[in-house]
């Protein structure tokens, strides 16, 4: 069975996004920890994620993604924007541990002027600070586009940042179809290849989950704009061929395509069909 869901808006509380899910046939979702441009969290709603968690059991929601707000910059120039981000990822954090097995993604970040290579510096010098407490929750990179200075715009750089960290059990990656595309991986023509570097220079192991979205722009233009599902130029045959591959199909899959909830509905409905029986 595939396990798909997509993104959802996170203020209405957890028990509301697991009977949206179950409304538009998914079995996961992501959800923003936050507003998205940062700021303060509401307070945990203990009895929600109680309510939740049962409601999730029930209904077969499994490995929901936390993502964090897209506006955090773990290698800023600007030491008080780096300690901004690591207090709300902290945060996070230590919030998430009330929703066993979820999982957290995040951009890993912006050089601006510094150059790649203190970036990934300052991003694994994060991420070692985060994991000297002990959180259950696994940590996701996120794949790039490369668009601006953005770190993560290749399989070496997110492997340079991963080598540098000493709790490498805590990480993981999450592979976005639309980043990936936009960042020169032909995923359309070479999927297999694709993948075999994936594995060469970072390890299959290590991906946990992917964002399914196509692209409005092509393969290399670092343009990161997601379209709906067949609607852009990764097509809906190269979308076929990624959630049946045999080293993603048991990821699970998350859209973050332009749309509502219907929208999303539509588009589950059609990747179900889609979807190899095993
Ligand atoms: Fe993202
Ligand atoms: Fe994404
Ligand atoms: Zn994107």
């Amino acid at each position: 069975m595939i396990r798909i869901g997509c993104h959802l808006s996170c203020s209405k509380g957890f028990l509301n996004m697991g009977k949206e899910a179950v409304s538009i046939d998914a079995n996961t979702f992501q959800f923003f920890t936050r507003n998205p441009r940062g700021g303060k969290a509401k307070p945990l709603d203990l009895e929600d994620i109680e309510k939740y968690l049962v409601y999730a059991k029930e209904h077969g929601i499994t490995k929901i993604l936390a993502h964090a707000p897209y506006t955090l910059n773990p290698c800023a120039k600007e030491e008080g924007l780096r300690e901004f981000a690591y207090a709300t990822m902290q945060d996070d954090l230590r919030r998430l541990e009330h929703i066993p097995g979820a999982m957290y993604n995040f951009h890993p970040g912006s050089h601006v002027s510094q150059g790649a290579e203190e970036g990934i510096r300052l991003i694994a010098e994060h991420l070692n600070r985060l994991f000297e407490e002990d959180f259950q929750t696994t940590v996701l990179l996120e794949t790039m586009s490369g668009k601006g200075s953005e770190v993560g715009r290749n399989f070496e750089e997110l492997q340079a940042i991963i080598e540098r960290v000493e709790r490498k059990e805590k990480l993981g990656v999450c592979m976005d179809t639309c980043h990936v595309f936009d960042g020169g991986y032909d995923i359309v023509n070479k999927l297999d290849e694709v993948l075999h570097e994936f594995d060469e220079i970072i390890g299959l192991d290590r991906l946990k989950a992917v964002h399914l979205n196509d692209s409005m722009n092509g393969c290399g233009s670092h343009k990161d704009r997601h379209a709906k599902i067949g609607e852009g130029n990764i097509g809906l045959e190269a979308i076929e061929q990624i959630i049946n591959h045999s080293s993603l199909r048991k990821l699970p899959f998350y859209l973050e395509t332009p749309n509502e909830i219907e929208g999303y509905h539509k588009e589950i409905l059609l990747l179900r069909s889609l979807y190899k029986a095993d």
